[in-house]
């Protein structure tokens, strides 16, 4: 007995090389093939909204893989936008059914980081007008890494069962790709899954590791247009006038008691005002402000009391200016995006696999959380499906140790400098992925 145990226990462990060595193997095999997506990738991007020729490439992939792949998915508010969301499944027998999400989009940013795939592409945005586009956050990066993931586990099949769903998710810049898919039946028409996973590059974090955050990761956004209005005049009279500068300074400065005064310190959030515009010129009086705020928070209880506390105060100010009732702050929230969650269990059960995968000093384990945002959270139904988003390291670890030691500036997601080191994050890319898939799905 003793002497089978320890032979066992000898054996495990050369198990786990000789399958991790065929993962390695194959992603060797497949290297060149990848890089040369990627860098085609790269050079077309679309911006959101817009993922016509994106959303046909990774489809047309992943058929040819053996998925069933339905197309043009998700709907938009603005009904003259198409939805270009992409759900491919491929069923294998009983089992948990386990999504995992790439974004399609990109940004309207002109690359300067003089790699030869740059991109040079300029498109028309919602408004009509010309810019340049670049995939500054790696869109392309989790998308080839996801292709890659989806053509090993077609060929592991033996080795995983249940429902693989892959999900190519648009307009995840705007904020609205994740609700339109949701909004056009995403989980009644396709298997609702068990677990949902999403992978994301980080440009801090070495190319090489992956690393993640228990809990809250990243805030919810809401964006707020604050139109402040008063009763406009002559500069040289202002007893003939109600002030609206003078109003939205005062909102401006009480808006930041807040998070200060009215927030409990364990409950991150941010309240910035990014945009005010009022008058046209030295000597008149406006007659109206134009603020346009963001609010971040955790949790969505906060959120409620922070948009409550912008109102009271925008109202309260104009009251006590003395500005009439129906001219008083018109206060507009549009919706942004929910915070994102990542299920502490989930990962608590996905660390021993990544380790395994990618050794242990590779796996980041309680990375920072952020107040930026992202819309991956919608996927998780309010916390109701276990998910996660895996940040998977992208920079030269030199210039990161840089960075670190002497504050050498790191190019961030959305620069124009954003160039990920593409072969050792496109490999850590799909071993984490693969390695997620078949610790959730094993037989
Ligand atoms: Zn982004
Ligand atoms: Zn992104």
């Amino acid at each position: 007995m003793r002497k089978a145990s320890l032979l066992l226990c000898l054996l495990l462990p050369l198990a786990a090389n000789a399958q991790q060595l065929s993962v390695d193997a194959m992603i060797d095999r497949d290297m060149a093939s990848m890089l040369s997506t990627y860098k085609m990738l790269h050079a077309a991007p679309e911006l959101s909204h817009r993922e016509e020729k994106t959303s046909a490439f990774f489809a047309g992939e992943l058929k040819k893989l053996g998925f069933t792949v339905t197309e043009r998915l998700g709907k938009f508010e603005n009904a003259e936008w198409t939805g270009y969301g992409v759900v491919a499944v491929m069923k294998n027998g009983n089992g948990p059914t386990v999504l995992v999400r790439t974004e399609l989009d990109a940004l309207p940013v002109e690359e300067k980081t003089g790699v030869p795939y740059a991109s040079k592409v300029r498109a028309k945005n919602d408004a009509g007008v010309e810019v340049a586009v670049m995939h500054a956050c790696g869109h392309d990066i989790h998308m080839t890494s996801l292709l890659a993931t989806a053509k090993l586990l077609s060929e592991l099949k033996s080795q995983w069962q249940g429902t693989l769903v892959l999900l190519g998710q648009p307009s995840e810049e705007t904020g609205d790709g994740a609700r339109a898919l949701l909004k056009d039946s995403l989980y009644t028409r396709f298997p609702q899954p068990d677990f949902a996973i999403a992978l994301h590059d980080k440009p801090d974090i070495e190319t090489g590791k992956v690393g993640y955050t228990p809990g809250y990761a990243m805030a919810s956004a809401t964006s707020i247009d604050l139109n402040i209005r008063g009763i406009g005049g002559h500069g040289s009279a202002p007893e003939t006038t109600k002030d609206p500068v003078v109003v939205a300074a005062q909102v401006v400065m009480a808006l930041q008691t807040i998070v200060s005064r009215e927030n409990s310190p364990l409950d991150p959030a941010v309240v910035t005002v990014g945009s005010i515009h009022g008058g046209t010129r030295y000597n008149i009086i406006p007659d109206e402000v134009n603020l346009q705020l963001t609010v971040r928070t955790y949790k969505e209880d906060v959120r409620q009391r922070i948009l409550a506390s912008i109102e009271r105060i925008a109202k309260s100010a104009a009251m006590s200016a003395g500005i009439p009732a129906d001219r008083a702050p018109i206060v507009k929230v549009s919706e942004g995006t929910t915070s994102t969650y990542n299920d502490p269990k989930l990962l608590e059960r996905l660390t021993p696999a990544l380790q395994r995968a990618l050794g242990e000093e590779n796996v980041l384990v309680k990375v920072p959380p952020m107040m930026a945002s992202e819309d991956f959270g919608y996927l998780s139904l309010d916390h109701k499906i276990p998910a996660t988003i895996i940040w998977l390291g992208a920079s030269d670890p030199q210039k990161v140790k840089q960075h670190r030691e002497t504050g050498a500036p790191l190019p961030g997601l959305h620069s124009a400098l954003f160039a990920p080191v593409p072969e050792s994050t496109l490999r850590t890319g799909v071993k984490a992925t693969t390695a997620v898939v078949l610790e959730l799905m094993k037989k």
